[in-house]
């Protein structure tokens, strides 16, 4: 269906969605086939085989691309994929600039797998668009934002790298997993390409693993499709199916995403054994001002950290809550807690985590949808 016109919750539950051409099922079914029959040699109905191309995957491709106000969209096996391919538009030389509290995984195929094909990558607080420009030089291909970011919560203006990059005729990639399409449209923003680890928000079950690209420009999709089909880390049609099914409620998740992460933040903020609690929405966070503008809401990610900065006091927490569940990941529709240092970033060396504010009692939650006064009393006993 033409949703390009509609708002984000038409778009979630009908963009790019037909109903089964086969049988008229309203839900995309699941086309469980690697190939299809041919009619006669080249003769087929546009699918030839699943790695290049699935019904379902072309579904929720077409889905991803409407809620991101983007023209392509493409999946793949895991968030991690997706960004694989990204890096693999560029050559030996070429360089890239990120931000130096990145989501680990990411950090960790820039410097372990792609470093070594003669790829550079450098890091800076991208807080301030400056200094993102100081690094730009003939070589610079890419620029690789993550906002907000993981798990220090900073915010990127992504106009201001718009048009940096722009002017430097670099391509803009966004990590939008954090805010997800409801909140910011990083496309609309001036970004190129957007990246999603669909395993968070847009699936939102704890059901799936699986990374997503979208684009708007016809040049960058045909070089991303042309990888998808020939690195072939592609995602199945189940997985699909899930993802299509988890962004049919991703506005009204969200929403209760955003309320809840707001009152367990301000009521975080009050606690005795807490210090700090890393929030965009708090008026007085360093970029607040950018975040108001770029995004619609604050999200449900929060991180905080104990007085005393001990890493046993984190441990105790982490074993003394109930509701919220000790686990990686994020985004899904149960809350989660997690202790950056020793989970998410323990592949990021000490030193170089401690200067993003990766300290030993740093926390993150993910606030889940149940009911907020629950999850307080939850946190309540635990930090105590
Ligand atoms: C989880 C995550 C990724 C990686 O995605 P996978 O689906 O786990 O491969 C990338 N960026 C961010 C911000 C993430 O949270």
């Amino acid at each position: 269906m033409d949703t390009s016109k509609s708002k984000f919750a038409t778009k979630a539950i009908h963009g790019g969605l037909e109903p089964d051409p086969a049988t008229g099922a309203i839900m995309t079914p699941i086309y469980q086939t690697s190939t299809y029959i041919q009619d006669g040699v080249g003769n087929h109905q546009g699918y030839e085989y699943s790695r290049t191309l699935n019904p379902t995957r072309d579904a929720l491709e077409k889905n991803l691309a409407a809620i991101e106000n983007g023209n392509y969209g493409a999946c793949f096996g895991s968030g991690l994929a997706a960004i694989d391919a990204v890096i693999k538009m560029l050559h030996p030389g070429d360089e890239v600039i990120s931000t130096n509290d990145l989501y680990g995984g990411s950090y960790r195929i820039f410097k372990t797998i792609f470093e070594k094909y003669g790829i550079v990558f450098r890091f800076t607080s991208m807080a301030n668009p400056t200094d993102v420009e100081a690094l730009v030089n003939e070589n610079t291909k890419l620029i690789w934002a993550e906002t907000p970011t993981n798990p220090m919560m900073n915010i990127i203006d992504i106009e201001a790298l718009a048009i940096i990059s722009k002017k430097n005729n670099i391509l803009l990639a966004v990590d939008n997993t954090f805010a997800t399409p409801y909140l910011q449209r990083p496309l609309d923003l001036g970004a190129d390409i957007v990246m999603h680890s669909a395993t968070k928000y847009l699936g939102g079950h704890s059901d799936v693993v699986m990374g997503a690209l979208v684009m708007k420009d016809e040049k960058v999709a045909k070089e991303i499709y042309r990888i998808q089909n020939s690195s072939g880390a592609v995602t199945g049609p189940m997985d699909s199916f899930l993802v299509l099914r988890g962004i049919k409620t991703l506005h009204l998740r969200v929403q209760r995403h955003c309320e809840n992460g707001s009152r367990i933040a301000h009521w975080l903020r009050k606690q005795p054994s807490v210090a700090t609690v890393y929030w965009p929405g708090f008026e007085d966070h360093p970029n607040h001002a950018v975040a108001k503008r770029q995004m619609d809401d604050f999200g449900g990610m929060i991180s905080f950290t104990l007085k005393g900065n001990k890493m046993e006091d984190a441990h105790r927490i982490l074993g003394k809550v109930k509701l919220f569940s000790l686990a990686e990941s994020l985004g899904g529709v149960e809350s989660l807690i997690g202790h950056p240092a020793t989970m998410t970033h323990a592949s990021i060396p000490k030193e170089d985590r401690e200067k993003s504010g990766v300290v030993d009692s740093l926390i993150r939650l993910s606030v889940g949808v149940e009911d907020a006064d629950d999850l307080i009393k939850d946190l309540e006993q635990a930090l105590k």
